[in-house]
């Protein structure tokens, strides 16, 4: 019994109805660049985010790039970006000229660590980019009251983490804006490139809109230069059918996560996924820590077993961040879980004997 890492087919083919449909729809209607698919599923996505506004963009990264730009956020500016994450969250910020600056993780929660915010503070710290890291809410309540004492621009990167809560709101609504990807094998995927801007700042949320569309909200009616970053008409509808059963999905990874937990205890040697208290893990991945990871994962893809590693190197350990003057720190935890994280198969469709045999392949390698 093979076990892939992840199985977009299965899904695929658990709505396949649902999803032909939505796309021959918008092919009927001729509608592939914005229209009705893409102000619908923004209305959806917005309000499941408990947001005013929702601005469907081209992908992930350009998201965070049009809300850092249209913040006038540029050259001279420092943004705050953990030192563990994809390269996505930093590229953008260098994107607009601006410098991003690295955060050390928490070795509990492996988010942005609150603790370490005010000694890599400078007069130039304009805004910070906490990323809800494998689907593990960052510390939101700490960071935007440090933020807002520091007049700090809180941007979350939301793109592995859609539907998580923290201390009662869902990720995405504590920040000034949130951005997500729809990447295919994101929590809530599209079938290519795909992502949105959340936000409840109506001012900031019609620039967006307009600097990921040329610069106009009218055809010809340029108020600035902007950007060709635009959701498309297929992806919107194949997100809109997707999301009524993004839930149950979500509770399907939590129960996935919760019988690795019970199955993989008392391992000595295996660090398991922590929650953050009064907060929902949506787990997009499931990452253990070993440390004789390399071994572990050859042991599992003798076994048939797929497995990752996000991130083999944390961001100021990449040789092309060696010189970088944002890279001010140490960051041993960064350093640490990039030595020793494993992520497990993780998507709703996964059976629990499947699981099972994971548990018991691992179990296998530590007797
Ligand atoms: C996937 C991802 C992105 C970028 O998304 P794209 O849609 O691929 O551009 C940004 N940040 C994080 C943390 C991600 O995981």
């Amino acid at each position: 019994m093979n076990i892939p890492f992840v199985d977009l087919g299965a899904q695929y083919d658990s709505i396949k109805d649902e999803i032909d449909a939505a796309i021959a729809r918008v092919i009927r209607n001729t509608a592939f660049i914005g229209g009705e698919s893409v102000r619908t599923f923004e209305r959806e996505f917005a309000a499941a985010c408990g947001r005013s506004h929702c601005v469907g963009v081209g992908n992930g990264t350009d998201a965070i790039y049009i809300v850092l730009r249209m913040l006038g956020i540029g050259p001279g500016d420092e943004v705050l970006v953990p030192a563990m994450t994809w390269i996505a969250t930093s590229e953008a910020v260098s994107q607009t000229g601006a410098t991003p600056v690295f955060v050390d993780i928490d070795p509990e929660f492996l988010t942005m660590d609150p603790d370490e915010l005010e000694t890599l503070r400078t007069s130039r710290t304009r805004a910070m980019i906490p990323v809800h890291l494998y689907g593990q809410a960052a510390d939101m309540p700490a960071i935007t009251e440090w933020a807002e004492r520091h007049d700090i621009h809180v941007i979350e990167d939301t793109a592995q983490a859609h539907l998580s809560r923290i201390a009662g709101k869902t990720v995405g609504s504590w920040g000034v804006a949130a951005t997500f990807s729809f990447y295919p094998s994101k929590n809530l995927g599209a079938y290519g490139d795909a992502g949105a801007v959340v936000s409840s700042d109506h001012e900031l949320a019609d620039r967006i809109r307009k600097f990921a569309n040329h610069g106009q909200a009218v055809k010809h009616d340029h108020v600035m230069e902007g950007i060709n970053s635009r959701l498309d008409g297929i992806q919107a509808a194949i997100l809109s059918a997707k999301l009524p059963h993004l839930e149950s999905w979500i509770e399907r990874r939590r129960s996935i996560a919760e019988r690795y937990r019970a199955g993989l205890s008392g391992i000595d040697g295996l660090a398991l996924p922590t929650e953050r208290p009064d907060s929902r893990h949506t787990y997009h991945l499931f990452v253990v820590r070993s440390s004789q990871r390399d071994a572990l994962r050859a042991h599992l893809e003798d076994a048939g077993i797929g497995t990752l590693i996000q991130y083999p190197t944390a961001l100021p350990g990449m040789p092309l961040y060696a010189q970088h003057p944002g890279n001010r720190g140490t960051y041993p935890v960064a350093h640490d879980l990039a030595a020793t994280g494993l992520s497990l198969p993780m998507y709703p469709e996964l059976g629990f004997e499947q699981v099972d045999r994971v548990c018991n392949v691992i179990r296998e390698f530590h007797a």
